[in-house]
């Protein structure tokens, strides 16, 4: 999929203040009436009635007449929103190809003024669990179509914030360069995710150094929650890039030790069944990816860290975050949206299939091709005049 960006070059900028006009109503509105866009937008002689027109030509909203004459927000026109404003901030002069589509995001290349390819990561939370979650969970019944820019937002905060932060503690993680709305944008991690990875030089260092970031993550009081081959990426040199934050807990979470040793497992299974890798003092059954101690020289008798023992000691990041503007609340609901829709995924996977897990059905993500022959073309993107002085005050639309 390629994000069509095309329009981007040549909306006007009464345009982009009718779009952003939308998006301001659409907190207290599910559909935005025509005449309150007209009314926030504030553009002389009616001007706004034609250019939602446009808007609505380029599915950058959506009309609805259903209750009354009004508009909301489409995912793309989100997408414009926010890319418009990295444009005008200097950072971004090009969208590419996408390279990787997750359950709730998708990443495209993007290339700065400068000529350095980034990543832009799109969060679509609520883009498939949402809607189901809603028709059947009680605490969403009350939300509106806001939900999804907003809880998309904070899942883009929550991941710019814990990015720089780990970056700063020298974590392996993307450098976070900037974010907006639902989009962050990152460096560039050369490589592949280590799901597509068939074979390693020297599994026992990937396997401690993969480890050593769970439990380095836990002294400084955060779990990944999500810390899996999908989310590592390995460069050519076998260097391990950790991404993908916005499920990340505390360590003081009611649940944190059965997400650390989630974490923890997954890494076990997957060396296990990949490379054939387990620890010593440990083997691995044949056929199984049970693993079974053959010392017991750990505490718990399983190889495996223990988590009261590793977790906190080092400064806590989950201070520097709160400290971002990412606030306790914000976490809460987040983290309720996510339990929620795991549980949802969960139930409807056994509905669907009881069998024997298959690799193949594990690949969430788009094989990524990122061989330097893969073509790379970039819609240029420039913007005439500076929009960002003058509607401001909608950067940040909850604030
Ligand atoms: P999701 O939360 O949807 O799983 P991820 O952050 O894990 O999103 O990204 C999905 C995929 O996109 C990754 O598996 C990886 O292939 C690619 N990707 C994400 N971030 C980067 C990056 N900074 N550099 C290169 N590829 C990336
Ligand atoms: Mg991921």
């Amino acid at each position: 999929m390629k994000l069509d960006v095309n329009a981007l070059r040549y909306l006007t900028k009464d345009e982009f203040r009718v779009l952003t006009a939308v998006e301001m109503g659409m907190k207290n509105h599910e559909i935005v009436p025509a005449e309150l866009v007209d009314r926030i937008a504030g553009l002389k002689h009616g001007g706004a009635y034609k250019n939602m027109k446009t808007l609505l030509r380029h599915k950058l909203t959506h009309h609805d007449s259903s209750k009354y004459d009004g508009f909301r927000l489409t995912n793309l026109g989100y997408d414009y929103l926010a890319i418009r404003t990295m444009v005008s901030r200097g950072l971004i002069s090009g969208v590419g190809r996408q390279i990787g589509v997750g359950k709730e995001s998708d990443i495209f290349e993007v290339v700065t003024p400068e000529g350095e390819t980034m990543a832009l990561k799109l969060h679509r939370l609520g883009r498939t669990s949402f809607r189901a979650v809603k028709s059947k969970r009680d605490y969403l019944k009350h939300r509106n179509s806001y939900s999804w820019l907003y809880l998309s937002r904070l899942a883009a905060l929550k991941e710019y914030a814990f990015m720089k932060a780990l970056g700063e503690h020298g974590f392996p993680v993307p450098r976070a360069v900037d974010w907006n709305r639902h989009c962050v944008l990152m460096t560039l991690v050369k490589g592949f995710p280590m799901v597509q990875v068939k074979q390693l030089s020297d599994p026992p260092k990937a396997f401690d150094t993969v480890l050593g970031l769970i439990t380095r993550l836990a002294q400084h009081g955060l779990i990944h929650c999500d810390f899996n081959e999908f989310n590592l990426m390995v460069d050519d040199d076998e260097n391990i890039t950790m991404i993908d934050f916005p499920q990340m807990v505390s360590i003081t979470h009611r649940n944190a030790e059965m997400y650390f040793d989630r974490d923890v497992e997954c890494i076990f299974k997957f060396f296990g069944k990949r490379f054939n890798y387990s620890p010593p003092g440990i083997k691995i059954s044949k056929g199984t990816s049970e693993a079974e101690n053959l010392d017991g020289d750990d505490e718990e008798g399983d190889g495996r860290p223990d988590f009261e023992a590793v977790a906190g000691g080092e400064e806590s990041l989950d201070k520097v975050l709160e400290a971002s503007g990412f606030t306790r609340k914000d976490q809460e609901v987040l983290e309720q949206f996510i339990e929620k829709a795991e549980g949802e995924e969960e139930l409807s996977e056994e509905e669907e299939d009881s069998e024997e897990e298959d690799d193949s059905e594990q690949l969430q993500t788009e094989t990524t091709d990122n061989s330097p022959d893969a073509v790379e073309s970039f819609t240029k993107l420039t913007i005439d005049g500076n929009l960002d002085d003058e509607i401001d005050s909608t950067r940040d639309p909850q604030s």
